[in-house]
């Protein structure tokens, strides 16, 4: 399974001259929410994401995905595992798991995200699921970008990854790009302006 390709032909993964919310300037930019935009892809992407999990043998009662990014993500792999699905949310800046959704003492819990960047969300909700009695046993998102060390791949974690070493991360491929200083971008010194992703209809 080609997961670039799927995202290009998605229009999820766009090529230009971003300026990213941190400030930075990058190439590319992963609208993730764009892949799952077609009921189908997502499907397939989740049942490839299930396959490594079954694979790896990680014993999992739920799915939990944090609002908004991971929910659809995180409902068409507990689909595709044949597990529950409850999602955590943030109320009034604080991640809570709320709606009537219960963990159970010792329920073994997959925090699954559509994109795992640092994973700071992730870990909120697995915080979250943990305090209520839950037991995390791993993490899963359809791409990393690149700063969490991810099952199967060489790329080393890097220092702002927030992930847990001691849980598995899942995800079906690596996104890494590079990101610039603007003072310091190449994107710029050819003279063309960065702009954000999102204000030219993408
Ligand atoms: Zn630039």
């Amino acid at each position: 399974m080609q997961i670039e390709t799927i995202y290009k032909e998605a229009n999820a993964l766009l090529e230009g001259h971003f300026l990213l919310s941190s400030g930075k300037h990058s190439r590319f930019y992963l609208q993730s929410a764009k892949v799952l935009e077609d009921p189908k892809v997502a499907e397939e992407l989740a049942v490839a994401l299930a396959k490594m999990i079954q694979a790896y043998g990680l014993e999992i009662d739920t799915v939990c995905s944090p609002a908004l990014g991971g929910v659809l993500a995180g409902y068409e792999l507990a689909r595709a595992l044949g597990k529950r699905f409850i999602f955590a949310e943030r109320v009034g800046g604080e991640m809570t798991i709320r709606r009537g959704f219960d963990v159970k003492k010792g329920e073994k819990i997959l925090v699954c995200e559509d994109i795992i960047t640092t994973g700071g969300s992730a870990l909120e909700a697995a915080n979250v699921a943990q305090s209520m009695g839950g037991i995390i046993v791993g993490f899963a998102a359809l791409a990393n970008r690149g700063f969490c060390k991810r099952v199967g791949s060489d790329l080393e974690a890097k220092p702002t990854c927030k992930l847990p070493n001691d849980a598995p991360f899942f995800a079906l491929a690596d996104f890494e790009f590079d990101i610039y200083d603007p003072s310091d971008c190449p994107l710029c010194k050819e003279g063309s302006i960065a702009y954000k992703p999102g204000s030219r209809g993408n």
